[in-house]
């Protein structure tokens, strides 16, 4: 069994520390080796070429939705794995090892921290639904929009504005950098209600 911390005595059971288990378990193992497997096996082709003439694999995305890698922190009752964070950051790991393609890498990571995790915890129940299966089987992919070309690291200063109108909201403003962007089906967009209210608007 692997030791995640160095320096346990002899007399300790692998993985374990002060009496606690850090080892992996059994169906822990499995996924870890079976998304280095999937990676290795399936996602390793044409990355020179992509990489040289800007193509976006959306090929492999889908097959990483196909396995389940979109949807490893997602709830299982919207399409996801429902994984804890330390397995599904284990699995990203992995995946990181054995894929090659360090584009999609980033764009998954993008996706999974950035669009799915804020609407798994700030979404509608309604969002939810319409946009998680989706999100986790590869047919959507999500980004999120917050720098502007005036508001980088100084995120409270965006200027884009959300006007509500009946249901919904008018966006105003101009975003860069969006990773996705070119690709993206869903962004979660940072913008404003009352510029006066600085933080809170
Ligand atoms: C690979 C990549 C992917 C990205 N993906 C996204 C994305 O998906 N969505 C998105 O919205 N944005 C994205 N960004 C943009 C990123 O969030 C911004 O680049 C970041 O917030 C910094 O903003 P900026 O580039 O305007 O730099 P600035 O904020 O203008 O900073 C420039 C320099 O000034 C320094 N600095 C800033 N403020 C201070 C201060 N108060 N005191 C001292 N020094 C300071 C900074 O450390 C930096 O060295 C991405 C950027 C990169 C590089």
């Amino acid at each position: 069994m692997p030791k995640l911390f160095g320096g346990t005595s002899g007399s300790q059971a692998d993985g374990e520390l002060n009496g606690m288990d850090f080892a992996w378990s059994d169906q822990q193992r499995e996924l870890l080796d079976a998304v280095g497997r999937f990676a290795s096996q399936q996602l390793n082709y044409d990355v020179i070429e992509n990489d040289r003439d800007g193509i976006f694999n959306r090929d492999a995305w889908k097959k990483c939705g196909s396995f389940g890698i979109q949807g490893l922190p997602v709830p299982t009752e919207y399409g996801g794995l429902g994984m804890d964070p330390l397995t599904t950051v284990a699995a990203l790991e992995r995946l990181g090892y054995a894929c090659k393609d360090n584009g999609l890498l980033f764009s998954i990571n993008a996706h999974l921290w950035t669009a799915v995790t804020p609407l798994i915890y700030n979404g509608s129940e309604a969002q939810k639904k319409k946009y998680l299966p989706g999100l986790c089987n590869g047919t959507l992919i999500g980004g999120n929009a917050m720098s502007e070309p005036n508001s980088g690291s100084d995120a409270f200063s965006l200027a884009t504005t959300a006007i509500k109108k009946g249901s919904k909201y008018i966006l105003n403003g101009s975003k860069i950098f969006v990773t996705n962007g070119p690709v993206a089906d869903l962004l979660v967009v940072f913008a404003t209600v009352d510029k006066a209210r600085g933080p809170d608007g």
